[in-house]
């Protein structure tokens, strides 16, 4: 499974042009300098991704663990000459929230959920071989449940492949009318750099947004990116399609929460939503372990271990990461 995690290919639309370098590059989902530097400590940061060995040992309540900024955040989806060309205005030391910038985090984050939903699938595949020389009740329940798993995959890559899509289309005609964003700079760094999409289901008040699970409709998507340039972090939420569907909403139920409260309402949206996230290490250490817990707990929302909540999304009134807003941008 592993291996077909390190397998990559190129994620440029033109890639069949002949048009990509030889190389498929370890492409960073958040810049390695800025972003990944900014909360790492001796090289290191906290990922919440397990590994088998932590799954098995804890009985599947991992804890954050250790890994190098080399590897954090990484996937082997783009040429390196690509992933230079398309994401060079977004990788230098500075930035300016325009939309441009604003929708290359999104054609990354659309990108990264695109390949780890098609590692996750061949992964499944590999879990098939299980079952083998278990006797025949065993094998029954292990491929029932294989096939559950990969009806939701499949659900799932039918999405972020139309997702990709539509990212494509406008990463080469450079239309960006039906795109859209909302980002955010905070005053300092935040403990957390983060990059991902998915589907909304609840907004920061705990309403519902969509309800998923059900087949043959079209489920909005938004994509979530939380990096650092020059000592401040800056979320961005992006989309491609309506401006008035879940996904503004999602987006405008952020923008009321009040600015000094926004960023504990990030840490919360991240651990319910996304698993390519990064903490640094000191500021995890420092929280309390009811708080670190809880936290756990949520990473695993929208599994089968554990249903997705709107009341994760609403204000607890803890106070963990402080920090104010100095920009909004909407677009
Ligand atoms: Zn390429």
């Amino acid at each position: 499974m592993l291996a077909e995690f390190r397998n990559g290919y190129c994620s440029h639309p033109d890639r069949d042009r002949n048009s990509c370098s030889s190389t498929i590059t370890k492409a960073h989902t958040i810049q390695k300098k800025g972003g990944l530097a900014a909360i790492a400590e001796a090289g290191h940061v906290l990922t919440v991704k397990p590994s088998m060995k932590e799954l098995i040992k804890t009985e599947g309540k991992p804890a954050p663990r250790k890994i190098g900024v080399n590897n954090a955040s990484v996937f082997p989806g783009f040429c390196s000459k690509h992933d230079n060309d398309i994401f060079k205005p977004i990788e230098r030391k500075s930035l300016s929230l325009t939309n441009e910038a604003a929708f290359l985090f999104s054609y990354r984050a659309i990108a990264y959920e695109q390949f780890a939903k098609a590692a996750q699938f061949k992964g499944n595949e590999i879990q098939r071989e299980a079952d083998r020389g278990h006797p025949f009740q065993i094998q029954v329940m292990i491929q029932t449940s294989i096939n559950s798993m990969m009806a939701g995959i499949m659900i799932g890559m039918r999405d972020v492949d139309g997702w990709k899509r539509k990212f494509d289309d406008r990463l080469l005609s450079g239309a960006r009318d039906d795109f859209h964003f909302l980002a955010i700079r905070f005053d300092q760094v935040l403990p957390i750099v983060a990059c991902g999409a998915f589907h909304p289901e609840f907004d920061l008040q705990g309403n519902p947004l969509q309800r998923l699970g059900r087949d043959n409709l079209d489920f909005d998507h938004i994509t979530l990116t939380v990096t650092t340039f020059e000592g401040q972090t800056t979320m961005v939420f992006g989309w491609i399609g309506n401006d008035g569907g879940t996904a503004r909403a999602l987006a405008n139920s952020f923008h009321w929460v009040d600015d000094h409260r926004k960023a504990d309402a990030l840490v919360r949206l991240l651990f319910t939503q996304l698993d390519n996230l990064y903490l640094r290490p000191s500021w995890w250490e420092s929280i309390p372990v009811a708080d670190q817990n809880t936290f756990i707990d949520m990473i695993k929302s929208g599994t089968t271990m554990r249903k997705r909540s709107g009341n994760d999304l609403v204000d607890d009134g803890k106070l963990l990461v402080q920090a104010n807003v100095v920009e909004t941008i909407s677009g």
